[in-house]
């Protein structure tokens, strides 16, 4: 078990779907706990935040972004 699973999130369901966070769902972004619903919607907005981070870097464009989810 991780440090993360003791922590509650922010939000009480994920953002992509709507359904209830999941204790083994969980990241942690801006300082905050946040969850998902599984670790697939979870890792999704991890590679969303990698993909922002590129294109703040100038790294890629915008038109990239969806074949990067
Ligand atoms: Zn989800």
């Amino acid at each position: 078990m991780s440090a993360l699973e003791s922590h509650v999130s922010k939000n009480a369901s994920c953002p992509w779907s709507g359904n209830p966070v999941r204790a083994d769902s969980l990241t942690r972004y801006r300082g905050h706990v946040v969850g998902f619903c599984n670790p697939g919607c979870r890792d999704k907005f991890e590679r969303a935040l990698a993909c922002f981070d590129r294109l703040i870097d100038g790294e890629t464009t915008m038109a990239e972004y969806p074949e990067s989810l």
